[in-house]
């Protein structure tokens, strides 16, 4: 296949991750192991020779090229412990719904609650993957809104001060399969049809409502079903799947943030969830924090300003 085999190596439970990541040293062979799995390559002249300095760098024997296991990597730049990045990561992905700033604030004995914050973010911006399989087979497709329930004011398509979000199921069955969420700017064709081109394979089976702003999907490859609910025999199965996916997260932000929260943060909160979601089923805890881990790895620091920023819906994406 041509394709780098890394064998997954992670800490079964709690007590062999506290024994293991519990010097900087073990933290700092982990990182090396998963940057270079096939062994070292200096990335200026590809000399695989190094040897190790007292401060945790690996400096390359031909050209002296020093090279850190943060730099290009979330933790890049970092005044903290890797110990207590290695914390933070465990208790992001081993703990059912995962932690809030403030919960981490206190876990870690960190001084600042922004650190905490900005870590969570950091760690949110690697929950997904750019080169993960769009959803196939059997898909509902639908969208709600989140957030504004104290507002008042209209319901329902038009809703103002709410956010979009736009939802795609993978039915297995009487089972759930993977989930995608994307906040969007409104409920229009604009909007809906590219969440689905972007999310799902083309010629899946899609299931709709009767709302009108799916009905290209058909032009777009799709095996589209739509099903108008007043019409349908049984209403309760009418996408089944997507409308409990909805109602946990909705369950979930009001849960976990009371229902308040800053729309350009929700994405983040959103593809948490669908990490989380999509390794529901993963035998071992252990393994997630590999997949973060790994992910943490390969993807670069958000600069602060770029964090405050947050992350724009779809439509402005663009
Ligand atoms: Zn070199």
């Amino acid at each position: 296949m041509g394709q780098l085999t890394i064998i997954e190596d992670f800490p079964k439970n709690q007590a062999t991750f506290d024994a293991r990541f519990n010097t900087e040293e073990a933290c700092q062979a982990y990182l090396f192991k998963l940057r270079w799995p096939d062994g070292f390559v200096c990335t200026q002249c590809s000399d695989k020779r190094h040897w190790k300095s007292s401060r945790g760098l690996y400096i390359c024997y031909r050209c002296e090229h020093q090279h850190s296991v943060t730099a290009g990597t979330i933790m890049s730049g970092t005044r903290k412990p890797l110990v207590a990045w290695f914390k933070a990561m465990w208790w992001f992905t081993t703990r059912k719904s995962g932690v809030n700033a403030i919960n981490l604030q206190d876990l870690l004995g960190l001084g600042s609650y922004n650190t905490a914050w900005r870590w969570l973010q950091k760690l949110r911006s690697c929950t997904i993957r750019q080169s993960r399989e769009k959803l196939s087979g059997k898909i509902e497709a639908d969208e709600f809104y989140l957030g504004g329930e104290h507002g008042g004011g209209k319901r329902g398509r038009g809703a103002e001060h709410k956010c979009a979000v736009a939802v795609a199921v993978e039915r297995k069955g009487h089972k759930l399969g993977r989930i995608r969420l994307q906040l969007i700017d409104d409920c229009s064709s604009g909007q809906l049809v590219p969440f689905v081109c972007s999310n799902i394979t083309p010629g899946s089976y899609v299931t709709t409502d009767g709302w009108k702003s799916y009905n290209d999907l058909g032009a777009e490859g799709y095996m589209h079903q739509k099903i108008v609910r007043s019409k349908a025999p049984d209403k309760e199965s009418v996408l089944s799947g997507a409308h409990l996916v909805i109602s946990l997260i909705k369950r979930l932000m009001i849960g976990t943030f009371q229902g308040r929260f800053e729309k350009k943060y929700l994405q983040r909160y959103l593809d948490e969830y669908v990490f989380r979601f999509n390794r529901r089923t993963t035998a071992s805890v252990g393994k997630r924090f590999f997949r973060i881990v790994q992910q943490a790895v390969t993807t670069k620091a958000l600069p602060k300003k770029q964090i405050m920023l947050g992350v724009p819906s779809l439509g402005l994406a663009n």
